[in-house]
């Protein structure tokens, strides 16, 4: 998220809400969740934080570790004057403004800059994307609910969570138990028969 502040708690503040909209928003319609590193319980996870030099709760982008964050968002963005955009399944977006809007504009995001200037701060945030496929679960005809914000005991949170399957059933009059996956850690539980 880039949002222009003059403190350290204002950019998470701005990032937060950023984040909200990014994932209510119906343009960026692919992220379904997302969560500012500031908000994260435990540390976020080493394939995460490995793609990216640093990946602090809010930076500056006119300091050391800002700089080196923003040069990395920028060159894994896919521009739109760029013609080849691989748009399958990898993010292709990592730079939203204030109002939770992709950036995909080198203008915009030069005048976004000039606008802030050193009150420009980059607050990381992680974005839940789902596959497009994932989208229409199998039982979608059936209007079954397939989605609950159900505890997650890995994230230590009430998370989203999709309905995955059903345990397999030993004998006939037992039921079995339905099995929800945690969209943020993927860690299964079990949870309601989705009716
Ligand atoms: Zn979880």
């Amino acid at each position: 998220m880039l949002v222009e502040s003059s403190t350290f708690y204002g950019a998470v503040a701005k990032g937060a809400a950023a984040a909200t909209l990014l994932a209510s928003s119906a343009t960026e319609s692919t992220v379904d969740d997302c969560t500012i590193i500031y908000d994260l319980e435990d540390e976020p996870a080493a394939q995460l934080t490995d793609r990216w030099p640093v990946l602090p709760a809010a930076v500056r982008i006119s300091s050391t570790d800002g700089e080196q964050l923003f040069a990395a968002a920028h060159d894994r963005t896919a521009w739109t004057d760029q013609s080849a955009v691989d748009s399958d399944c990898e993010p292709t977006t990592y730079l939203c403004d204030e109002g939770g809007m992709g950036i995909r504009d080198e203008q915009r995001l030069a005048t976004l800059l000039d606008n802030a200037g050193g009150d420009a701060w980059l607050v990381p945030a992680i974005a839940l994307q789902q596959a497009p496929k994932e989208r229409e679960p199998e039982h979608q005809d059936s209007g079954i609910p397939t989605k609950e914000r159900l505890e997650c005991h890995q994230c230590g949170r009430t998370t989203d969570h999709r309905f995955s399957a059903h345990e397999s059933v030993p004998d006939e009059t037992w039921t079995g138990h339905a099995i929800w996956e945690c969209q943020v850690c993927g860690m299964p539980r079990y949870g309601p028969t989705p009716e």
